[in-house]
């Protein structure tokens, strides 16, 4: 487990002190793709926590350290860092050092990686997606440069501070009585259906956004929001806030511009999604979305607590 150390990341020293020892150990990202460790079977696999000699193998390659914390046990630290797998780079990220990379999608729904790795990679991708995407000042256009470990951007002509970002979504199971509502996007793969969801927007509180966008894509209305869980969502900043809600009405109205269809599920026939054995072809999320939580938590709820 990795202890974030926030309020050390401005201290320049503390960080170099860390970086400066041979027990620093570096997440290394080959483009998006996390460089792991599995078993032969690919039942079980881990980050590869590199060393600073592994890494200096390729240092033109390489983006600067970012802070992810320290070892909870060791107290050693643990940073990342970024390679190039563009074409001028593929025969240096072809090294068998830097693999296999994974992205951490494939990752979450294989199952076969602990939620603190999980969670590495996904704060690592999440932050180099957004230094990758500001590089320039919003407000003046300047260069901006790296700063607090890489938990902040400054800029070099005005002197303005940004921050990584986070998007945040609702995810929300609806129910009523024993049926639970689940619809689909044009976009979706063929039979598959889930949960509503859509961002939070300014000045909207959790559960404003849950009843505003299950309104707008379906026509129903609901009773009381209760929020369950969140999930870490870097695809590429988000985080997913997952509720559930009982319905005040069962009407189901499309919004077409979002929804391509909506139905009312029982239980059974959710289950059947699950394990694929519905008899028509239809699918629920994998185990890596919070839908599938949610609809998990939902299953294994008697009916009279829904
Ligand atoms: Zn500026």
């Amino acid at each position: 487990v990795i202890d974030r150390q926030s309020h050390k990341r401005n201290d320049t020293g503390y960080l170099q002190d860390l970086l400066s020892v041979q027990e620093a150990r570096f997440l290394v990202l080959a483009g998006h793709r996390a460089v792991i460790d599995s078993d032969p079977e690919r039942t079980k696999a881990s980050i590869r926590w590199l060393t600073a000699k592994d890494l200096a193998a390729m240092p033109s390659q390489c983006s600067p350290p970012l802070f992810l914390g320290i070892d909870e046990k060791t107290g050693t630290g643990r940073f990342t860092v970024q390679i190039d797998t563009s074409p001028a780079s593929k025969d240096a990220a072809r090294s068998s050092t830097f693999r296999p990379a994974v992205d951490i999608r494939s990752l979450a729904s294989q199952g076969i990686m602990t939620d603190d790795d999980l969670s590495q990679i996904a704060t690592a991708k999440a932050l180099f997606h957004w230094h990758n995407t500001h590089v320039y000042c919003t407000r003046c256009a300047g260069p901006m440069q790296m700063a607090d470990g890489g938990w902040k951007r400054k800029c070099r002509t005005c002197e303005a501070e940004v921050f990584p970002r986070l998007d945040p979504v609702v995810v929300v199971l609806i129910t009523d009585k024993t049926n639970c509502l689940l619809a689909r996007g044009a976009a979706f793969p063929e039979g598959l259906y889930s949960t509503i969801s859509g961002f939070v927007e300014p000045g909207e509180t959790v559960s404003g956004a849950v009843r505003r966008e299950t309104l707008e894509e379906t026509g129903i209305e609901l009773d009381e929001v209760a929020f369950v869980t969140s999930q870490a969502w870097p695809h590429p900043h988000s985080i997913m806030l997952g509720c559930l809600a009982k319905a005040r009405t069962t009407q189901i109205t499309l919004d077409p511009n979002e929804i391509e269809a909506a139905r009312w599920f029982p239980r059974d026939e959710v289950r059947r999604m699950q394990d694929n054995t519905h008899a028509e072809g239809l699918t629920a999320p994998g185990r890596e979305a919070i839908a599938s939580t949610l609809l998990c938590h939902w299953l294994e709820s008697t009916a009279s607590e829904c």
